[in-house]
């Protein structure tokens, strides 16, 4: 299985190039490489009328041949007539393959596969698939195996090296333990092999992906399941549930918490009372009130004179955070620090019952010169912003980063807000007992449980303890996709806005209406409000031609309305000149901001209300929802346009369902049925394969991988007996970065 195909006579080194650009290198390699598709030839008859037009296999007699060349056109056509066993002509016809003819002596017994049609007298096939009669089926007379291809090896070439790979292989290693199997119904490995590969019928072939899907989500819930043993064995402080001061904190806010978010926290608090750490994902859609519920928790935390961490992907994200909890805490007594690479900020969240006001520094590094850049705190309470921001001019030169650390490992500061690198990097607390995770979306799936890993490395000043671990993300993920991908986490689910939003009205909009849509955010700039404008999301490697089309938009639409100011977001700008552009549009120096899909997801700019989204058809249903989260969140009645040159109904459909709904979780569901799993994880980024992906709309099967998985780990849960699964799960593992 490991041999490598170099090492094997028969494939020569021209091909073994080939197959190694396809990332083939061993044996074992090549039999994992599945048929993309499968063309049914197995409809075996003979020649009649009632077949024209399908697509059948005819066993039939070389009984004339001819070449005709057609010396303009450059072209061969060789035409060779059949007798059935009826007798029934049939003349089948090859473009360019002259040699065909070599191989077909009159008298031959062939097998031929293809659409029939009625050519005059004749019924004909155009380039059908063949094979002599006595071979062993395998380019035609089944389901026959189509592959990816690349130039210079074709699906038939791969077919006969597969059979032969195939026949010498017949015991494959399998870790799915036999008794399983016979349980379940599955194939051995080598059996499901073989039927993926030339399925005997239909069934099989069904029965042969089940069994590879099974085995990929087996591997998937040993893994959580180990992980989350291993989480649940370590222990975590146990932090109080005091109901008057989390009460007080909520009566204090400036409105009152849905439903959801009561449910939320209190799930947390609770988890925060064990001494077992807590490891929940916060599922919520954008806008539903994450930050409250994360604050909610930190108090909890703080209040027990321990420390927090929160961590953002990006600096604006952190600081828009180190404003919110600034706000949120400045009736608390407090130290809270902003940690990035550009910032360094702290902030005393001042008792103004103790008048403890500046018993802490609040002071800003030499780096931040920049004006531009200076965060403005609470807007709504200026004592507060000037005060920061005249200790800011005093302590310029004072507080460095060491000093900051420093301070954050004697205790002094209470909460610290950063960047994730930045955080985790060298960061040593006192008593770290709460690690909030802002990820917006930004990470894989499976990375979660690296974070996981990350938190329970911390250096939280504490000997026998890890912190409990919160994580927030704003992608709305299916039931069936939390259960596969996140088995080891608790879920708590935000699923109702705020009561005072506004739906946001949204419109698909056809190429003839572009110039309306123009009018209308004209006199939606003139009462005061912003726009964005995104370009379609090309794929990564491409980040050059996003840039491109992004820039041009920009021109274009400077052009249009030349008496506004436009901003340009893409992903080849720094992130310092991101971050100026997006304070920009904050503080609106401009007034339409045209980006690629970077544009943050988490920024809050509540005076934008229209979103104008090109291509809309090219992004799933889920991030453009997601890019209809950045407006609406003001006060005032807020748009989404999606723009579209696709007329084919089905996309059409898709976006109506934005049109519809406003509600993520239904949007994330609809797109798991429509575009599978991959487009809401992004496959790259799950390492598994397509059957895996395929079948992780089947619930059932994942729910029987899970309970089998359990069971094992019951009396083996090192996998001690069994190596062959212990050694396939580390392989695993890797493949999916779930370590
Ligand atoms: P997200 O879940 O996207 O992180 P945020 O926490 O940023 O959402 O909240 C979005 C906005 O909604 C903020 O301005 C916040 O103050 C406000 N908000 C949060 N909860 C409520 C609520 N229960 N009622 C009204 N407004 C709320
Ligand atoms: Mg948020």
């Amino acid at each position: 299985m490991n041999t490598l195909l170099k090492n094997i006579p028969k494939i020569t080194p021209k091909y073994v190039k080939t197959l190694e650009k396809l990332g083939l290198f061993t044996i074992q390699d090549f039999l994992f490489y599945l048929p993309r598709r499968y063309d049914d030839f197995s409809k075996t008859v003979a020649l009649s009328e009632e077949y024209l037009n399908s697509v059948i296999t005819v066993c039939a007699i070389v009984t004339k041949v001819k070449l005709n060349r057609i010396f303009r056109r450059k072209l061969t056509i060789a035409e060779v007539i059949f007798e059935d066993e009826n007798q029934t002509p049939l003349k089948a016809v090859w473009f360019n393959q002259p040699f065909i003819l070599e191989s077909m002596p009159i008298g031959t017994e062939v097998r031929l596969s293809g659409k029939l049609k009625l050519k005059g007298k004749y019924f004909t096939l155009s380039n059908p698939a063949w094979e002599r009669a006595s071979r062993e089926k395998t380019n035609t007379g089944q389901l026959v195996p189509v592959y990816s291809e690349t130039p210079g090896i074709t699906s038939k070439w791969i077919r006969w090296q597969m059979k032969t790979f195939l026949e010498k292989n017949q015991n494959l290693e399998d870790f799915v333990p036999e008794e399983l199997r016979k349980k379940l119904h599955l194939y051995s490995l080598t059996s499901a092999l073989r039927q993926l590969h030339f399925p005997e019928n239909e069934e099989k072939l069904l029965i042969a992906k089940k069994t590879f899907a099974f085995r990929e989500m087996f591997l998937m819930q040993l893994k959580t399941l180990q992980m989350k043993n291993v989480w649940e064995a370590q222990s975590a402080p146990s932090l109080r549930f005091d109901e008057e001061l989390i009460e007080k904190f909520i009566e204090n806010l400036p409105f009152q918490l849905t439903g959801a978010q009561h449910k939320a926290s209190i799930e947390i608090l609770k988890d925060l009372e064990k001494t077992c750490p807590m490891n929940r994902l916060l599922n919520g859609d954008v806008g539903t009130g994450k930050t409250v519920v994360a604050a909610i928790s930190a108090l909890s935390v703080l209040s027990q004179n321990q420390q927090v961490a929160i961590l953002a992907p990006t600096e604006v994200l952190a600081l828009q955070h180190f404003q919110s909890f600034s706000k949120l805490f400045k009736n608390y007594d407090f130290n809270v620090a902003l940690l990035t690479s550009s910032y360094k900020l702290i902030n005393c969240c001042h008792s103004e019952r103790s008048g403890a006001q500046s018993k802490n520094l609040q002071a800003i590094t030499p780096k931040l010169s920049n004006k531009s850049l200076a965060p403005r705190l609470s807007s709504a309470d200026p004592s507060t912003t000037s005060r920061v921001q005249d200790s800011a001019q005093d302590d310029m030169s004072k507080i460095t980063r060491e000093q900051m650390i420093s301070q954050i490992e004697s205790g002094e500061i209470n909460l610290v807000i950063g960047t994730h690198a930045i955080i985790q990097k060298d960061v040593s607390f006192k008593n770290l007992a709460l690690v909030i995770i802002d990820e917006q979306h930004r990470f894989g799936v499976t990375q979660r449980s690296v974070l996981q890993q990350e938190t329970m490395e911390f250096k939280d000043g504490k000997k026998k303890t890890i912190p409990h671990l919160l994580t927030m993300t704003a992608t709305p993920i299916p039931r069936t996709l939390a259960i596969a991908f996140f088995g080891s986490l608790d879920l708590s689910v935000l699923d109702e806005m705020p009561r005072n939003r506004k739906p946001i009205k949204t419109k698909i909009v056809l190429p003839t209406q572009r110039d309306q849509v123009y009018a209308f955010m004209r006199r939606e700039i003139g009462a005061g409000r912003q726009v964005f404008v995104i370009l379609p999301f090309v794929e990564e490697s491409k980040v050059l031609t996003e840039v491109k089309a992004a820039t041009e938009e920009h021109k274009k639409l400077s052009l249009i309305f030349p008496e506004y100011s436009l901003g340009l977001l893409h992903g080849r700008l720094k992130s310092k000149e991101k971050e100026a552009m997006m304070q920009d549009f904050k503080k609106k120096k401009s007034q339409i901001l045209v980006s690629t899909s970077v544009v943050e997801v988490g920024i809050d700019i509540p005076n934008a209300t229209i979103m104008l989204i090109e291509n809309s058809d090219r992004f799933g249903l889920s991030q453009l929802h997601q890019f209809r989260g950045r407006v609406g969140r003001g006060a005032h009645q807020s748009y989404c346009f999606l723009f579209t040159d696709s007329t084919t109904q089905t996309s059409l459909e898709r976006l109506r369902a934005l049109e519809k709904s406003n509600d993520g979780f239904k949007l994330s569901e609809i797109d798991l049925q429509l575009r599978g799993p991959g487009q809401l994880l992004g496959k790259a980024q799950s390492g598994l394969s397509d059957i895996a992906m395929e079948n992780l709309n089947n619930l059932k099967l994942i729910k029987i991988a899970r309970a089998e998985a359990e069971n094992i780990l019951k009396t083996d849960a090192k996998l001690k007996k069994h190596p062959l699964l212990a050694k396939a799960l580390e392989k695993f593992a890797k493949a999916v970065h779930l370590e």
